[in-house]
């Protein structure tokens, strides 16, 4: 356990004490904690996250990683950039298997 020593505005210092009385008998230790593992919760894991695409001219027939569409070469397609980040879908690894998307499944990804 640690004393931790920070500033809060009142509306704060209000919200805090109407939290931990209403659900933890006035601990405000216990409320601050509730709400940090919510925040943590709300905004998803770390880990690799699609962070864009790069275009590649298939040069074998391949289908898309998604929708499974097949696709012959000389096709575009879509390769995934991977970059460290937070979200509720992440990967824990980079995946390994060779991957790439149709324009659609690529398109689709960002517009959600
Ligand atoms: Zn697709």
């Amino acid at each position: 356990m640690k004393r931790l020593n920070f500033t809060v505005d009142e509306a704060t210092l209000v919200l805090l004490n109407e939290l931990s009385e209403r659900y933890y008998k006035g601990n405000k230790s216990k409320t601050v904690r509730a709400a940090l593992e919510s925040l943590a919760a709300h905004s998803g894991h770390m880990g690799w996250i699609i962070r864009g695409y790069v275009p590649v001219e298939t040069d074998e027939d391949t289908s898309c990683h998604t929708c499974q569409t097949p696709h012959q070469k000389g096709d575009i397609l879509f390769r995934p950039v991977f970059e460290r980040g937070r979200g509720p879908d992440v990967f824990t690894q980079i995946p390994s298997e060779s991957w790439m998307d149709c324009p659609d499944c690529a398109e689709q990804l960002f517009e959600g």
